[in-house]
């Protein structure tokens, strides 16, 4: 089963990035819809893009197979 998460900072509450893991595959960061997103530097953790601060793991779900299974919609209204 597929998980997603967020990426949130401790210091100013910036949605840094979303997290994508899927079974057999190395989890991808999706930048946010807004902002700077994270930043993120070799043998670094990801910080805040806006602030600089540390990020957590927020919000935690799981995604049913069948729903990351279904196409996207690659030309949906922003
Ligand atoms: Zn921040």
């Amino acid at each position: 089963m597929a998980m997603r998460a967020e990426l949130c900072c401790y210091h100013c509450g910036y949605v840094a990035a979303s997290v994508r893991e899927e079974p057999g595959k190395l989890p991808r960061l999706i930048p946010p819809a807004t902002g700077p997103g994270v930043r993120v530097g070799p043998n670094r953790e990801p910080r805040c893009g806006r602030c600089g601060g540390p990020l957590y793991v927020d919000d935690v779900e799981a995604i049913p197979d069948e729903v990351a299974a279904m196409p996207r919609h690659a030309h949906a209204a922003a």
